[in-house]
């Protein structure tokens, strides 16, 4: 599937806001966002242009893609799934999101970024209630359990990520460091995801 290769940084630069693209980086002074918090490029610098109404909902909508690691296909189906359901569509669409396979094992401290939780999955590193899962995607449902498989528990990667959790970190979930295990204990409510965006202004634009 295509993805997005060039540097990630240039995507939290162009958005003025960390995107937590590239794990441990993204926790220390190394990330350019504490020494060149402006956009890429020659006009990086310079005045910004009025940006329309549009403008600003796009690049919301770029910036929730992107954080989530997704393509714009990816979304869209997801934009699709959360108007479809009973409530408010922009919360549906977070929680959704939320629910992705990858970004539990992120949240749980199992990887130091989506991108890299999404490499750990496909390489069949995870369990979901007993069971191989190696699908990124697979959307969770409340009470599902989520292990690292017996042979990998000893992989630098998953260790070195656990350094930068405290337990229990987020309300719906529960993670067990000493065993690499964590629970998805319920879908989060919109206020309890610390998400630095404005999921409205995609219903917005998706509204047009
Ligand atoms: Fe790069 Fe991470 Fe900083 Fe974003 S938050 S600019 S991905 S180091």
């Amino acid at each position: 599937m295509a993805r997005y290769t060039d540097s990630v940084c240039k995507l939290c630069r162009r958005e003025r806001q960390k995107l937590f693209l590239k794990g441990q980086k993204c926790f220390t002074e190394k990330c350019p966002i504490e020494s060149k918090n402006y956009p890429p490029g020659e006009h990086g610098l310079g005045r910004r242009a009025k940006v329309s109404e549009y403008g600003i909902q796009l690049r919301e909508k770029q910036k929730i893609k992107r954080m989530y690691g997704l393509l714009e296909s990816q979304f869209k189906n997801y934009f699709t799934k959360a108007n479809k359901q009973k409530g408010r569509t922009g919360e549906n669409l977070i929680k959704l999101l939320e629910s992705r396979f990858d970004n539990v094992v992120y949240r749980l401290g199992f990887a130091a970024s989506r991108n890299q939780a999404r490499q750990l999955i496909r390489h069949r590193h995870f369990m979901i209630n007993d069971r191989l899962v190696d699908i990124p995607s697979y959307v969770l449902s409340a009470g599902d359990v989520i292990k690292v498989r017996e042979k990998s528990k000893k992989l630098d990667a998953i260790h070195n990520a656990l350094k930068r959790v405290k337990d229990n970190t987020y309300a719906w979930l529960t993670v067990d460091k000493a065993n690499l295990a964590g629970t998805f204990v319920q879908i989060p409510e919109r206020a309890d995801v610390p998400l630095n965006a404005n999921e409205q202004l995609v219903v917005e634009l998706y509204s047009k």
